[in-house]
């Protein structure tokens, strides 16, 4: 007899986990398979290469097919929430707009997203990062900007209590302090009170569809398995959803699977000071741009470090100028310039099974980018700094795309009750589903439209979405 559960999860990170604890909340049996690793806040890796290589796909080292961009997602319990920032931004009107018109759905408005946003933040400790927050490196973007007359705001983290230590630069490699608001500590821990049963180490390779179920075939710590699922949901982000559904030879009734692939390619610019800046020490993000002009002109700055490891692959070559330039790590500011990518890239299976990823920079993007790096060179030159060095490496951070979101067979691949057309039982509502780059930090927004993916599948089940608790309600108790 084969078990056959409710849903079966493929993925546990921002929308995965979201998705099960609303499900699981209802009283579903749900089952998530994760193909990283579990870790704990006590467990995670110590230092920057272990990191590396147990929490990320492939080290953190999947190039585009051009070598030109580098792509950062996470393998672990909690997916990308482990390793990323946790910068938590609502999407502004112009993205939702460009949204509705690319994709003819009409919930992407405001007025439909608020009680979305409202419920996943509910869940959440959201923190302003104030001046008292700010290392040095912040507080020189802001000298900068102010010197220029542009218009900055404090980054919305999600954090509970990161206190006063100078550890923050172990944050993007596992919270060891509890604070970090990943899935970890949020939506995983209470899905699995509710029931949510949690397979790490299961890598899904293959999906069939079936006329009363699907199969899920894998492996599990390195052995064959096979899974059964009556509804399965598809949360292995961007490029891992993409790849499953390019495997399982679906791309000819679906002629949009691969396509309007974006990532927000940034760049980052150090600027070298006399006196150290110690950019390192203290919380690495505190201050984004919001100038209106920036939004029009498609890219944003925000202030930024790394540790020494990601920091030192910024800088080509090697020898003593390598050498010179990690010598300098203390008296390094750092700014980032992402773009709001216009040009889709395509995701693509390789004859042996293995994702291309193309992605090349128009001409459009390109001069995006150089505009919003001409101006970091601005902002260090008026600050005096002693040397300036744009990193020519793309880094790629918000992978979005490839099953994109829409009305029609023909030009999307998921409908608006987040059913891949035609594939009744399968649901995708993670990053895949973009239909364009935001321009905003894109996890929140995957959050709330997993609460509404959970709502529509309830519905269907003819089971009401149960009450929740949220952390405020659990506050004021
Ligand atoms: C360094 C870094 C910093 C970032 N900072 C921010 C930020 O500050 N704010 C923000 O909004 N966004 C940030 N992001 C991006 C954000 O983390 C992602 O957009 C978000 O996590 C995507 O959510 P998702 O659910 O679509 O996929 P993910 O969170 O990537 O989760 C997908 C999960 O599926 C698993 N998986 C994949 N394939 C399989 C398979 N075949 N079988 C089983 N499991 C599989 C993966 O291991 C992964 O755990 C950052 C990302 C990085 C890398």
């Amino acid at each position: 007899m084969k078990r056959m559960h409710d849903y079966i999860i493929v993925g546990s990170g921002a929308s995965g986990s979201v998705l099960a604890h609303y499900l699981t909340q209802a009283g579903a049996d749900v089952l998530m398979l994760e193909a990283g690793k579990r870790f704990t806040a006590a467990t995670f890796p110590q230092n920057e290469m272990d990191a590396n290589a147990q929490l990320m796909w492939n080290g953190g080292m999947d190039m585009s097919r051009d070598a030109a961009t580098l792509f950062i997602r996470g393998k672990v319990l909690g997916g990308g929430t482990i390793i990323n920032q946790c910068l938590l931004d609502r999407f502004d009107d112009v993205a939702l707009d460009d949204w509705r018109t690319a994709a003819g759905i009409d919930f992407f408005r405001n007025r439909d997203m608020e009680r979305h946003y409202d419920a996943v933040e509910s869940n959440l400790s959201l923190h302003y990062m104030e001046k008292a927050d700010w290392n040095r490196n912040a507080e020189l973007y802001v000298e900068g900007f102010e010197k220029l007359g542009l218009e900055w705001a404090p980054l919305r983290r999600g954090q509970s209590d990161c206190g006063k230590g100078n550890d923050c630069i172990v944050c993007l490699g596992g919270c060891p302090r509890k604070s970090k608001q990943s899935m970890l500590e949020t939506f995983l821990p209470k899905a699995e009170k509710n029931g949510l049963k949690i397979l790490s180490e299961f890598e899904v390779a293959e999906v069939v569809h079936g006329q009363q179920f699907v199969t899920l075939q894998g492996r599990h710590q390195g052995h064959p398995h096979s899974l059964y699922g009556r509804q399965v949901i598809l949360a292995a982000g961007a490029l891992g959803t993409t790849q499953l559904l390019l495997k399982a030879g679906v791309q000819k009734r679906l002629p949009a699977l691969g396509r309007n692939f974006h990532c927000h390619p940034q760049w980052m610019t150090v600027g070298f000071f006399d006196e150290p800046v110690d950019s390192h020490k203290g919380a690495f993000q505190s201050v984004k741009s919001t100038d209106p002009r920036f939004r029009d002109w498609g890219f944003k700055l925000e202030n930024v470090f790394a540790g020494p490891i990601a920091m030192s692959l910024l800088k080509p070559g090697y020898g003593f100028e390598h050498q010179r330039f990690m010598q300098r790590y203390r008296n390094m500011a750092c700014i980032e310039v992402a773009v709001r990518d216009q040009a889709a890239g395509t995701l693509a299976l390789s004859n042996k099974g293995r994702l291309v990823i193309d992605k090349p920079l128009s001409d459009g993007d390109r001069q995006r980018a150089n505009r919003g790096n001409q101006i970091v060179h601005d902002i260090f030159s008026t600050l005096g700094a002693r040397e300036i060095m744009t990193s020519p490496i793309q880094i790629a951070l918000h992978l979005m795309g490839g099953c994109s979101i829409g009305t029609r067979a023909s030009d999307s691949v998921v409908n608006e009750q987040f059913q891949v057309h035609g594939l009744p039982r399968l649901r995708i509502a993670d990053s895949s589903i973009f239909p364009n780059a935001p321009g905003i930090n894109p996890s929140l927004s995957i959050m709330a439209l997993s609460h509404r993916a959970a709502e529509t599948l309830l519905a269907e089940a003819g089971i009401a979405p149960s009450t929740s608790t949220t952390r405020k309600q659990e506050q004021q108790a």
